[in-house]
């Protein structure tokens, strides 16, 4: 019989609605404390471009699922942040098209979807330490790590910060599915610390961040 080995890495799980600033607390974390940060959302991201590629309606699970036995997604990273290959293609900004983020909720709550993905995100663990933001890290993906952090800002300071970015993103509508489905729902993680920044600055975040990764015993 064989026993798993256990990984030498370890897991920053930063989870959150959508703009409540986790991939900017999770890039600022990366860079402090010599981690890779990685983007879980782009992987959704990138399986829901690929769907609307294929002009596959995302509600059409049988198709989705026969799309997603064909798409080969590599996952690695660039030492700082995550980066992400679909089929040999870089996605690059069109992961952040109105139709990904109109679509990206319903192909996330596909569970055969999430299986794959998971496995792609704990692999990471096997070569480096990490941030991972996301909506799932700290109650799926890595439920056992000790750092875990739900970030949240108030609704109208989250759609305020999609519009300055210039992006069409109904963040509401998001949050509703994201929190709704079935299959590992945007909860607050057992263990997790809850960090409301909705009046702190960049530096303001990251500086009550790393105060609550000392307290749940990061050496730092
Ligand atoms: O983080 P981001 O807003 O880019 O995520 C896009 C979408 O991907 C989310 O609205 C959610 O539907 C899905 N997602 C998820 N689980 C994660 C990360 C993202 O379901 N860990």
């Amino acid at each position: 019989m064989t026993t798993p080995c256990p990984t030498p890495h370890f897991a920053i799980a930063i989870d959150g609605p959508a703009a409540s600033g986790k991939s900017t607390l999770a890039h600022q974390l990366a860079k402090r404390l010599g981690l890779v940060m990685v983007n879980s959302g782009a992987m959704y991201r990138a399986v829901t471009w690929q769907v609307l590629q294929h002009n596959i309606d995302p509600n059409d699970h049988a198709a989705v699922l026969a799309l997603l036995g064909r798409l080969h997604l590599e996952c690695g990273d660039d030492g700082l942040s995550s980066t992400i290959t679909i089929n040999g293609h870089d996605p690059g900004d069109a992961l952040r098209s109105e139709a990904v983020n109109a679509n990206v909720s319903t192909i996330a709550a596909i569970p055969e979807v999430r299986a794959k993905l998971v496995a792609l995100q704990r692999e990471y663990l096997t070569r480096t330490n990490v941030v991972m933001e996301g909506r799932d890290i700290g109650s799926v993906v890595f439920p056992d790590t000790p750092f875990k952090i739900y970030i949240d800002a108030a609704a109208h300071v989250r759609a305020a910060r999609r519009t300055n970015m210039g992006e069409i993103d109904s963040v509401a509508q998001r949050d509703a599915a994201d929190s709704q489905r079935a299959t590992a729902p945007l909860v607050i993680a057992a263990g997790a610390a809850i960090l409301d920044n909705s009046d702190h600055t960049i530096e303001g975040s990251v500086s009550a961040a790393l105060d609550i990764l000392k307290r749940q015993g990061l050496p730092i």
